[in-house]
């Protein structure tokens, strides 16, 4: 580990943004919980893909939406060492024209994004302040500045996560601590491919492309290093074009 390694706890870690953003921040040499909650398998690979390329990391599972076993779990985290770059990552949508819209639907999206950004964020941030050193990065959406049919819940979770990250970043601004949002478009994994086609991609992004999870977790790395200590209270664009 090079002198700026810090440990870094990202939720998703198992998924695929999160799984490239746990390897950058692993290749950049911190030491990486790579976070799960019903895919262990999918995060112990990318531990086994960390340590291979010579870093450090370890898989971590549990529910974002279960306040006191996020907690529990958390707290054993933090008396090794306190996690310094955070990346709240874990997301979900179920889709559905609002008028057909159950409350689960509603419940499960809000509950995931904006109380799990509670969950693991506020156990996790005194301990962080006492360093006057940390990152908070949140992974929000296009669909939370632009809107989307078909997407209500998930655009209201995601703005309330922006929201937060801006309240969150004047909180802690003088402690040396960073707190930004990242609003992907539209990112070539399982949860986008089930949404749209190539046809559709091509009229939505004028990059005609979707951007891929290698390209969000640059940004999250840049965002993670002590080079952008400068930026805070940002929510910022990766999406090709689209707005
Ligand atoms: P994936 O579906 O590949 O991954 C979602 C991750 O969230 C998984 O690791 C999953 O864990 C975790 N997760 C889901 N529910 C919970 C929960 N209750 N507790 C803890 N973890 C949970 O999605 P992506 O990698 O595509 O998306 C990652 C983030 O990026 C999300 O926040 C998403 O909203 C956002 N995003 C994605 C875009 C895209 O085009 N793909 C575009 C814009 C934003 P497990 O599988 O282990 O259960």
């Amino acid at each position: 580990m090079n002198g700026m390694a810090k440990r870094a706890l990202v939720t998703g870690g198992s998924g695929g943004i999160g799984a490239a953003i746990c390897r950058q921040l692993g290749r950049t040499g911190h030491f990486v919980y790579v976070h799960a909650n019903r895919n262990r398998a999918a995060a112990d690979a990318v531990v086994a893909d960390i340590t291979a390329a010579g870093g450090a990391a370890e898989a971590v599972c549990f529910d974002v939406t279960d306040g006191s076993g996020t907690r529990a779990i958390l707290e054993t985290l933090i008396e090794r060492a306190p996690v310094q770059i955070l990346v709240n990552n874990a997301g979900i949508h179920e889709d559905a024209a609002f008028p057909g819209m159950s409350s689960a639907q509603w419940s499960r999206v809000v509950d995931v994004s904006i109380n799990g950004f509670y969950n693991v964020t506020q156990p996790i941030v005194l301990p962080m302040i006492r360093t006057r050193w940390g990152r908070i990065i949140n992974i929000s959406s296009v669909t939370a500045l632009a809107g989307n049919r078909g997407q209500v819940n998930y655009a209201a979770a995601k703005g309330a996560l922006n929201s937060a990250t801006r309240s969150l970043s004047l909180e802690v601004a003088s402690r040396g601590i960073t707190v930004n949002a990242v609003a992907p478009g539209i990112i070539a994994t399982d949860m986008s491919s089930a949404v749209f086609d190539a046809a559709t991609i091509a009229q939505l992004v004028p990059m005609k492309r979707a951007g891929s999870a290698d390209e969000v977790a640059s940004l999250v790395g840049y965002l993670a290093s002590a080079e952008a200590g400068y930026i805070t209270g940002q929510i910022i664009s990766i999406n090709g074009g689209m707005i």
